[in-house]
This record gives C-alpha cells, structure tokens and sequence, in this order.
C-alpha cells in the first residue's frame, strides 16, 4: 500500500526509526516529497537506503523564502513537487502561479507526474491547469476542493488524493469530494506529520501528528464511507502513475 504523501524528512518527525519500523511492519510505501531547495540534496541522499519514493519542488507556503524555486535537477525523482498554490500567503498570487507553472513544464519535459498542493485557491487552479492546452498527469493531494471541482480535475488528467481529514467529525466536504472521485482517479496518503486520522471519538491515540503506518486503518475508513473496496483498485493507481 502507498502512502502518496507524507513528509517523513521534516525535522517534526524526530523519531524516525521509530516511524519507520512502525511504516514497514504495516506494509506501507511512501512517497516523500520535496518542500525547499535547501531539502532537496538531504532528501535525495537518504531515499534509497530508506526506501523512499521522492519528489522534488517548492511547496507554496515556502516561497517566500526561496530565490530559485524550480527544480533543475530530478535524478531519482518519481515526481515534480509540492508544488502549487496556498492562501492565505504573503506571497502574491500571481508570483505563485508562475512558480506553479514552472513546475508543471519541467514536470512535462521530464514527462514525471506533478504533486499539487491547492489550499483555498481552487478558483485560481482548474483555469491555470487548463490554460496549459495539455492533460496534466499527477495528484492533487490532501484535496480540499468542492465534489463540484472532483471531475473537473479528472478531465485534466489528475488524481485526487485523501488524507485523515475524511475521518474527522463533522467532515461533511471533504467526504461528499472522496464520494464523487472515481475509483480509478483516488489516492491515499497520511500527510504525515500533520492531519492526523480520528477512526474513533475515543481514539487514545488521537494527536496532532499523523505517520505512514496509519494508512491501512486510513483504507478502512476511506472504503466504510463509500461503501466499498478501494484498496486494490489505489495500488493499480499509483502504479500507473510510476509509483
Ligand atoms: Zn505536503
């Protein structure tokens, strides 16, 4: 099973073998990607020997404090990304379109699927994807947009991917856009550390922190609330995207 988001590299997570024995004894792939270029090298460096899948890119929230954000270099990067759009930002919209641009050509010229980030901004994004003139192959993680925007966006080619969030009480949209998804578009991820999935109101381990071993539990609940498997079908998914 992959976990198609999680940050595993991010200093919060300081206690990673523990993560990791935890990640493996249930079985979970992960796919870890990429958030500032002062990351990037650390990330490449360490996947291999831990078995990670890795992306490479500049996530929104972090541009402010970049000064060359696009990848040049992908070697050994099943992706381009985080990348995308975010508000509120002190970085204005305009200036995170043309970054998000960026990384969606160089995402196509090395023919890699993109990692999207899109928090309050879906009234920017489907017209920015459009104005390509081209299918865009990749996800849209952690979705937050409306069901209205889910076959949008599988028009354009993406993937949608869920996270803890769908397991939180009184997640009525985020429930009602993993309900419209179809079966062939849908990913999973834990967005580890942060969206922590609450399978039970008393969930003793219910924290702010959220890790890759969670996502059987995650499949579960994701496949009670539309009513059947998904497991298998995901895989297929993430495999026809290299992952
Ligand atoms: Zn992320």
């Amino acid at each position: 099973m992959l976990d198609s988001h999680c940050h595993l590299d991010d200093p919060r997570v300081t206690d990673l073998a523990a993560v990791e024995a935890r990640r493996l004894e249930a079985g979970v792939r992960v796919l870890v990607p990429g958030v500032h270029p002062s990351t990037w090298a650390a990330l490449r460096a360490q996947a291999p020997a831990r078995g990670w899948m890795f992306a490479i890119g500049t996530h929104p929230e972090q541009l402010d404090r970049v000064g060359a954000p696009v990848p040049d270099d992908l070697y050994g990067a099943v992706a381009v990304g985080e990348c995308g759009l975010h508000r509120p930002s002190p970085v204005p919209m305009a200036r995170q379109a043309q970054v998000l641009v960026a990384h969606l050509e160089v995402a196509h010229a090395a023919r890699l699927p993109v990692i999207l980030h899109c928090v309050r901004a879906h009234d920017v994004l489907p017209a920015l994807l459009r104005s390509l003139g081209r299918p865009v192959s990749g996800v849209i993680h952690s979705y937050s947009g409306g069901a209205e925007l889910v076959p949008i966006y599988e028009a354009l080619g993406l993937h949608l991917s869920f996270g803890g969030a769908v397991t939180w009480p009184g997640a009525r949209r985020p429930v009602e856009a993993l309900r419209r998804v179809s079966p062939h578009r849908l990913l999973l991820e834990s967005d580890g550390p942060d969206q922590r999935p609450r399978f039970t109101d008393e969930d003793p381990a219910w924290g702010p922190r959220s890790e890759p071993s969670m996502l059987p539990n995650l499949c579960r609940a994701v496949e009670a609330l539309r009513g059947g498997p998904v497991a298998a079908q995901v895989e297929r998914n993430a495999l026809e995207l290299g992952w």
